[in-house]
C-alpha cells in the first residue's frame, strides 16, 4: 500500500471543507509512503467538485456523475470506492467522518476486508505504517491505533487539518460504471436544510442551544441572531433535538456531529458526557447557564451564570455595537 485515495464529498459540486482538509494531510502521507495521491468524486455536480479539487496536491481526479449515486442511498459510491479503491492499490482510503462518511467508510472497509479507524484526528507513519490518532473515552485518552493489514479506511474527523491549497497534476479520469449492480434503497426526496444555512461542522462559530432554552422559539430567535452576528451556525444538544425544537442536522455530540469551531457558545446546555465528546475540541468555549456549578463550567474557557434570555440577546447587541464601530 502506498497511494492514498481521498473520498471528496460534496453538496451539488461544491467540496464540503473537510475535503479540502483531509486532501493536505493525505499529501502529506502519500509523499511520506512513496505513492499518488488520488481523489474520488461522486455524484451530480462530480465534474465541477473535481475542478475545485486541482487546487490541491492531487495526481490524479477520479469522477462519476453516473445518476444512479445520487438516486440510490450509499451502495453506488461504495462501488465506486471499491473498484477505484482495488485498482489503484489496494490503497489507503480516507473518508469524512460525517453523517455520509461514516456509513461509506464502514461499508466499505467490509468490502475490502480490511479494517476501518474512525473518529480520527491525525495520523502518523512509522516504519511505513499509519497509524491513526484517535480520541477515546469522551477524550480522556488518545490511541494510536494501526491496522491489522497493510491498508484501510480511516474516517477523519471535520476540522482536524488545515487545509493549504497547493495544486498537483489533477490529471481528470472518469470512473467506469462497476458491472452487475443493482440497488434497492431508492432515495424518494431530499430535504434540504434552510437555503444559505451553514451547516454546524462548517462553521467557525457555532451556538448551540440545549433543554434550557425552553422551546423552539429562541433558535430560530435569539440564539440565530447571536450566531449571525458573528457569522456563524445554530447547534443544539440533544434533549432539544429529541423535543423537536430544531432538526437534528443542528445535532451536536456523540449521536450528533463532531465540530471544532473556533468559538462554541453552550447556551442552557450542562455539558453531558456525550453532548461533551462532540464539542471538547472547540478552540473557545463559552457556557451561558443559570447555574454556576453545571458540569460544563469544568471544561469551559467561560461560564457566563445567569438567564440565557437576557446574556443572549445582551450579548448580540454588544457585538453588533461592536462590529459597527469597527466597520
Ligand atoms: C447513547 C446516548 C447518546 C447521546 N447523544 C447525545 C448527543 O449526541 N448530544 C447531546 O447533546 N446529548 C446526547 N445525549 C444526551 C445527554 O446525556 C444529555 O441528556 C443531554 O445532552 C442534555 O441536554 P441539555 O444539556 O440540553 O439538557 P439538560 O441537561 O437538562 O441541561 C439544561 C441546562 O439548561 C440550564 N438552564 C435552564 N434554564 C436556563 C436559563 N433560563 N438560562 C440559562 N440556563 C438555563 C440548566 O441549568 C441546565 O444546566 C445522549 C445520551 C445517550 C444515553
Amino acid at each position: 500500500m502506498r497511494d492514498v485515495i481521498v473520498y471528496i464529498e460534496h453538496v451539488g459540486g461544491q467540496p464540503r471543507r473537510v475535503s479540502f482538509e483531509m486532501s493536505t494531510k493525505a499529501k502529506e502521507l502519500a509523499t511520506a509512503l512513496g505513492g499518488k495521491l488520488h481523489a474520488v468524486v461522486l455524484g451530480t455536480g462530480a465534474s465541477a467538485a473535481a475542478d475545485a479539487m486541482k487546487a490541491y496536491p492531487f495526481d490524479l481526479i477520479h469522477v462519476s456523475e453516473d445518476a444512479e449515486i445520487d438516486a440510490f442511498a450509499v451502495d453506488p459510491s461504495v462501488d465506486y470506492l471499491e473498484a477505484a479503491a482495488k485498482a489503484v492499490g489496494p490503497a489507503l482510503v480516507m473518508v469524512p467522518y460525517t453523517m455520509i462518511g461514516r456509513d461509506l467508510g464502514s461499508r466499505l472497509a467490509a468490502r475490502l476486508d480490511c479494517g476501518q479507524n474512525a473518529d480520527v484526528t491525525d495520523i502518523v507513519i512509522k516504519d511505513g505504517k499509519v497509524g491513526c490518532v484517535s480520541p477515546k473515552l469522551g477524550g480522556t485518552i488518545v490511541t494510536t491505533c494501526a491496522f491489522k493489514g497493510d491498508y484501510g479506511v480511516v474516517a477523519i474527523r471535520p476540522n482536524s487539518f488545515k487545509a493549504v491549497p497547493s495544486a498537483g497534476a489533477g490529471e481528470i479520469a472518469q470512473l467506469a460504471k462497476p458491472a452487475g449492480k443493482t440497488y434497492r434503497v431508492k432515495i424518494e426526496e431530499v430535504v434540504l436544510e434552510a437555503a444559505g444555512e451553514l451547516a454546524v461542522e462548517e462553521a467557525s462559530t457555532v451556538v448551540s442551544g440545549g433543554r434550557g432554552v425552553g422551546g423552539p422559539e429562541p433558535f430560530k430567535t435569539i440564539l440565530k441572531d447571536l450566531a449571525d452576528s458573528l457569522g456563524g451556525s445554530v447547534g443544539a444538544s440533544r434533549a432539544a433535538v429529541d423535543a423537536g425544537w430544531i432538526g437534528h442536522g443542528h445535532q451536536v455530540g456523540q449521536t450528533g456531529k463532531s465540530i471544532s469551531p473556533n468559538l462554541y457558545f453552550a447556551v442552557g446546555i450542562s455539558g453531558a458526557i456525550q453532548h461533551k465528546v462532540g464539542m471538547r475540541t472547540s478552540a473557545t468555549i463559552i457556557a451561558i447557564n443559570k447555574d454556576g456549578t453545571v458540569p460544563i463550567g469544568e471544561f469551559a474557557d467561560l461560564l457566563i451564570v445567569g438567564d440565557l434570555f437576557e446574556i443572549v440577546p445582551e450579548l448580540t447587541k454588544q457585538i453588533r455595537a461592536s462590529a459597527a464601530v469597527h466597520a
